[in-house]
This record gives structure tokens, sequence and C-alpha cells, in this order.
């Protein structure tokens, strides 16, 4: 006999745990279904070494700022065990001596670590700091902001998006141009308007390109950037990153806990075949074993390939939604690289093994912005980066529970392979490529090499196949122009409803996303709990 309850979640990664979470704290009997052994999906923190299962990485995302802090007290995440460490310094050491470091929180610093590079860049970088947080103050908003249909002429669209033309009444000339300019600009050319010495370009280019099939000097890229600096950890700091106690997988199990103390029931290893369509409206799914689970609100978070092509099928769907849904890019040619290490790097510009600052923050490898682009260009050729870039963090600098006293955890994120890399292992070729990208750190770090004890690599085909990140896209979508706001994941449907009556969508491919920000979940979860309502109020009317 079937199951049934109020609510469906397909995929527990952290959004299905957040949307579940709302669901069942608004009463509605709610169930997760996970794939996977284990919640988490992209949030995840495991033992990739069974010959070393003291040490824990957080094997593909692995750094916090984007969850807001709505959603934190909401769910009472701190209680939960959500804990972030705040980052210290992004830090570059150069092939050529020197390094440099960046503050997010302390201007004098900065300004004395800038001013080794070039003055004029140093007397710039407050301007540029507060340039962005004017910007931030328009995008922010925006980023919980439910997109209206633009374009819809319906009521009840056009009031919204009358509301959002309202709301940014107070705008400027200036504003809307320096917003224009962001969502257009390369990173590459916006930071050629402000600052002239390469390493700091370098340096701030990194934002732009993070999970992004663009090199810098690709348009759009610096929305890319923006995107990264919204962010808050809590502690006030714009654009401020932290590492979360545990590992990324600890801040999914802290809403999943939450999740289940309002009631959610959550189910692993339960992947779902099929979601049930009948009348033109969600009536649940069907797992790959068969079963069958009712329930008049179904939520999915899963890539929107799988979701609305493999899931509900074309012939529940409008064409035009189908084709949008064919057309969604979701490449990124990211490999992650997470090590165990025996000491920590000691580097030629900043000597010594003990703990020091600039192992604190990202270490990171991406000297310039030419560097950068070369290593897209490479993947772009089909190869993979001869000289791959690399977002580097070592988050047992704090974080004390990964790995046993005197070692070390290091995430790589590096950048880039080819793109179609999703649809073979490419095995030997990635191993090539961490060979070189570590032999890039031993380069600036001489004992780097030999330090490392174990060492996993995951590659787009994993990410896809393992992960349900279809194309190796860390964020279920790219985040190009033409996927973002109220086209996310298709126009007309970015309001986290979707063309089925009581299915909603809620991964990282809607607005907000991607990164571990759980908007999306809320959303979704909202606008099936207010759908909810005034079908229930609904009935009582015509009852009475
Ligand atoms: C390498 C990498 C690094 C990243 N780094 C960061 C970072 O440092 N900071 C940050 O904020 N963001 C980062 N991101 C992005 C962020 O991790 C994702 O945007 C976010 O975790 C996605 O969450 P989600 O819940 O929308 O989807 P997912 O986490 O993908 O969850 C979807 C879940 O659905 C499950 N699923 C798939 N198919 C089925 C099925 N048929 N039935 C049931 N379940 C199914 C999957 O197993 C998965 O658990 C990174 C991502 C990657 C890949």
């Amino acid at each position: 006999m079937a199951q049934t309850y109020d609510a469906v979640v397909v995929g527990g990664g952290h959004n299905g745990l957040v949307a579940a979470a709302y669901l069942a704290r608004s009463g509605a009997k709610t169930v997760v279904l996970e794939g996977r052994h284990k919640t988490g999906g992209a949030a995840t923190t495991e033992s990739p070494w069974p010959e070393a299962p003291e040490f824990a990485v957080t094997r593909l995302s692995y750094v916090m700022s984007l969850l807001p802090p709505t959603i934190i007290k909401d769910l009472e995440l701190a209680r939960h065990g959500y804990k972030i460490y705040p980052m210290g310094p992004y830090y570059q050491a150069f092939p050529e001596g020197g390094s440099i470091k960046l503050y997010a929180d302390d201007a004098k610093r900065n300004h004395e670590s800038v001013s080794q590079w070039s003055k004029k860049d140093a007397d710039a970088m407050p301007k540029w700091d507060a340039w962005l947080a004017g910007l931030a103050d328009v995008l922010g908003p925006l980023l919980l902001t439910v997109p209206p249909a633009i374009g819809s002429h319906k009521p009840k669209d056009l009031a919204g998006t009358l509301k959002l033309a309202w709301r940014h009444r107070g705008l400027d000339v200036r504003t809307i141009a320096d917003v224009t300019r962001l969502m257009t600009m390369s990173i590459a050319d916006l930071l050629d308007d402000w600052f002239e010495s390469p390493q700091v370009k370098g340096a701030l280019a990194v934002n732009g390109v993070i999970g992004t099939w663009a090199g810098p000097y690709e348009p759009g890229t610096a929305y890319v950037m923006a995107h990264h600096s919204i962010g808050d950890v809590g502690d006030g700091h714009l654009g401020n990153w932290g590492f979360q106690e545990g590992g990324m997988g600890a801040v999914s199990s802290a809403i999943e806990s939450a999740a289940r103390e309002h009631g959610a029931e959550i189910r692993v290893s339960a992947p779902v075949a099929r979601v049930l369509v009948e009348d033109g409206k969600a009536a649940g799914v069907v797992l790959a074993n068969g079963d069958e689970i009712r329930a008049k609100v179904v939520v999915s978070t899963v890539h929107p390939k799988l979701a609305f092509l493999e899931q509900v099928g074309r012939e529940h769907l409008p064409a035009d939604f189908t084709t949008d849904i064919e057309h969604w890019k979701s490449r990124s040619g990211v490999v992650k690289i997470n090590l165990a290490l025996g000491e920590l790097p000691d580097f030629i510009a900043d000597p010594g093994t003990q703990l020091q600052e600039h192992h604190t923050g990202s270490v990171e490898m991406a000297p310039t912005m030419e560097y950068i682009e070369r290593a897209f260009l490479d993947a772009r050729d089909g190869k993979p980066a001869v000289r791959p870039f690399s977002d580097g963090v070592i988050p047992t600098a704090f974080d004390k529970t990964l790995s046993p006293e005197g070692t070390h955890i290091m995430s790589l994120f590096t950048q880039w392979v080819p793109a179609d890399w999703n649809e073979e292992p490419h095995t030997e070729e990635l191993e090539a490529y961490a060979d070189r990208m570590i032999d890039c750190y031993n380069e600036l770090a001489p004992n780097f090499k030999s330090s490392i004890l174990h060492r996993d690599i995951v590659g787009p085909y994993e990410m896809e196949h393992e992960y349900g990140l279809i194309g190796g896209n860390i964020f279920h979508g790219e985040l190009s122009l033409e996927q973002l706001f109220h086209m996310r994941p298709a126009p007309g449907f970015a309001d986290y409803r979707t063309p089925v009556d009581g299915l909603y969508y809620g991964s990282s491919a809607t607005h907000a996303g991607g990164g571990v920000c759980g908007i999306p979940g809320w959303q979704a979860a909202k606008a099936a709990i207010a759908d909810r309502k005034s079908v229930i109020r609904g009935k009582a009317r015509r009852r009475s």
C-alpha cells in the first residue's frame, strides 16, 4: 500500500533539508528522500581513505558565507551544531618571490600588504571595498526576493514587477550604471579599471571565476565575483567566509537535526525514479525500488534535468519550459583535490611549518589574471590545464575535529579540465592533473609534495554520477547572465513553483543558488506552505 504524507522532498542536500525543516515546522507531515547513503549532497564531510579513517574531508564545498541569519535563527542551527570559524586572510605567494595577504576586515593591514606591490592600489582598496559594499546593499536583498515573472500580463505578476521597481525607486543613475557594469563586464576589465598591479588583480579575480565555465576575460564574470562577495558569516564582515567545525557535512547535519526535531522523517538510500502527476497535479513519487509515496506537495531539490526531464517527464510539461530546461547550461570543469598533510606548507616567502596567519585563510594558486586565463584557455581547447588555478584552504588551522593532532587537511578547489569530462572518468589524466597542481604549490613551498599523506581527487564525472551534479557544475547550473534571477531555472517559473501544481522546485538552480545558502529550499517551502494554507482556507470557506 502506498504511504501518504503531506509533503515529499526529493533530495537530501542542504536545500532539501532546509525545505523539510520549514515544512515540518509548519505542521506538514514531511519525508525527505535522499538517493545516496547519506544526506548533505555537495555539503558533505566524508572519510575517503579506508586505510586512514581518522581523516575527514569536506569533500566538495568547503567554506560558508551565504546562509542568511534568518534561517540560522529560525532553525536554531547553533543549537544543532552550526559553528563557524571566520577565515584568515587571502594569501598568495609568488614564484618570483614575495607574497600578498588581503584582509577582509582590517583596512590598515590591507593597506600595508598591498603597498608592497602598488601604493596606488593600496589607496584604491578602501574605495573598492566601499564600492562593493554599496552594490551589496542593492544585490544582497535581491537574493531574498522572489523574482517576478517579468513580461507576464497576469495581474499578480504585474504587481510583483511593479513592487520590485518601486522598491528600487531610490536608486540613482550612478548606482544603476554600477550594477549594469557588474552584470555585463568581465572581472578582468573591471579590475583593470581599478587597479594596476598584477598581484592585486590576480587575487581579486579568483571570486569571478569560482565554479564558472569562463575565464576572467569573459563578460559576466564580474557578477560571479559579486555573488561570492555578498555573503557574511554572521560576523558582520561583508564577503567574509568561514569554516564550519566538522566540515560542510556538519552544516547539513545541523539542518537535518533541526528538521527531525520538527518532525520530518529522513530516508537515505531512497532514490526517486519518478514524480507522480495526476490531472496536472503532483501526487507523490515512485522510488527506484517501485515503492509509491503519495503527497499533495512535492518539493524537488535535484538538478533541473533530473527533476523535470527524467522524473516529471516531458509529457507533463509545456514545450517551452522543456526546451528551457534542455538548454540549461551546467558546465564547470572543476576538480576538487583533498589532501591529508603531515605538516603545513613551508612557503619560501613566509617560512615555517608552525601554524601562521597565512595558513588560516585561502592559500591560493592564482598569481595573475593571465595565469587564471591560461588555465581556462587550455580547458576550452579540450585539454586539462597545464598549470591549474586553485582556491586552497586548510580548515584544520582552526578545526581540530578533522584530523589527528599534528596533521592537517588541505582542500584544493581547482580549475579547469574540459567541460565534457563529466562523460568519462578520465582517472589517469586526473591523477596527472593533480600532480601538476601539487607541483605548482611545491614551487612556492618545497616541503609540500613530501608532506602529503593521502590524496583524494573528485572530478566532474564523479560529481555527476555520485552526487547528481549534472555536467559537474557546482551550482546545478552556471551563474551566467541568461541563467540569473527571473531566468533561473526558466522564465515564468523563478518563483519556486513549476508548471505542475503542487510541485515546487528549490535546488541551487533557482534564484539565490548556488552555494550553501539554503535560500532556494526555504523559498520553495514558503511557496508550498502559502499555497497549502490557501487551499485549506478555501476548503474551510467552501464548508462554511
Ligand atoms: C566542488 C564543490 C565546491 C563547492 N564549494 C562551495 C563552497 O565552498 N561554499 C559554498 O557555499 N558552496 C560551494 N559549492 C556549491 C554548493 O555546495 C552547492 O550549490 C549546494 O551544496 C547545492 O545544494 P542543493 O541542496 O541545492 O543540492 P545538492 O547538494 O546537490 O543536493 C541534491 C541531493 O539530491 C540527491 N539526489 C540526486 N538524485 C536523486 C534522486 N533521484 N532521488 C533522491 N535523491 C537524489 C543527491 O544525492 C543530493 O544529495 C561547491 C560545490 C562543489 C561541487
